[in-house]
């Protein structure tokens, strides 16, 4: 069995193994890279290039210093999504590597993070807060101090000095139910990109991405900004575009709807 390599300290290594399982692609984690010099979650560091780009870079790099000839990278980012302001949207990506062909094929998983910094007047805020949201970890900051991956009450006391305290949420994959959900959802895209090949030359990642705008509006016929076509392009030139075959709701048409 092929194995692919995953530079990660955050526990992401069983998410991905588990969902490349039926692709015949092992995983092995490697720690002694720290990936937080390419951006970080809580800030510290700023990405130095757009998400995209640095999930291909990291699995680049998982292959290259493994010398597995498979490397993966995976990468969380925040922004964006249908209602930008209004609701939260978080994107995992998971990026796959082959050296011997030299193509990256990323899985995407995107969706609400609905958790956001905190204030908390008492201990039973703090108490409801952890209960309301279990395994998830959060960062207190106290002057130059920052404590992460807080689950307890008691961690979280331990370190207050006054109330009302502030606290954000740890989104590093091990301290995030949220996260790792994503994450898995984003390999399990990876793995059906994989599986789906170029009918002209095999090559996997053949996935309709470029979506068009335009689906016809069911009451009047206009053009509504719902996507009416997806198509699919390869590298060898072979592309295949499918249509949306139902119409829009009037709802979304400028026409019905202005
Ligand atoms: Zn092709
Ligand atoms: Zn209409």
């Amino acid at each position: 069995m092929p194995v692919a390599a995953l530079l990660t300290r955050h526990g992401k290594g069983p998410l991905l193994a588990a969902a490349l399982r039926p692709q015949e692609i092992g995983v092995i984690s490697i720690g002694y890279w720290d990936t937080d010099q390419l951006g970080t979650f809580s800030g510290e560091i700023e990405r130095p290039m757009p998400a995209l780009d640095v999930v291909r870079l990291k699995a680049i790099l998982a292959a290259d210093l493994s010398g597995c000839g498979l490397g993966l990278g995976s990468e969380g980012s925040f922004g964006g999504g249908p209602y930008p302001g209004l609701l939260p949207w978080q994107q995992e990506l998971v990026a796959l590597f082959n050296h011997d062909t030299g193509q990256c094929v990323t899985g995407v998983a995107a969706g609400p993070a609905p958790l956001g910094v905190q204030t908390l007047a008492d201990e039973q805020a703090l108490a409801q807060l952890l209960s309301r949201h279990p395994g998830q970890g959060w960062i207190l900051r106290d002057g130059d101090l920052t404590y992460k991956g807080l689950t307890s009450a008691a961690q979280v006391l331990e370190r207050v000095s006054s109330w009302p305290l502030t606290l954000e949420p740890d989104w590093r994959a091990m301290h995030s139910p949220l996260r790792s959900q994503r994450i898995r959802a984003a390999a399990d895209n990876l793995a059906q990109r994989l599986a789906a090949q170029c009918p002209a030359c095999q090559r996997p990642g053949f996935w309709p991405d470029d979506a068009e705008a335009g689906l016809p509006c069911a009451g009047c016929g206009a053009a509504t900004h719902k996507i009416q076509r997806r198509t699919a392009h390869c590298a060898c030139g072979f592309t295949r575009t499918y249509p949306v075959s139902a119409q829009a709701d009037p709802f979304d048409c400028p026409c019905c709807n202005p």
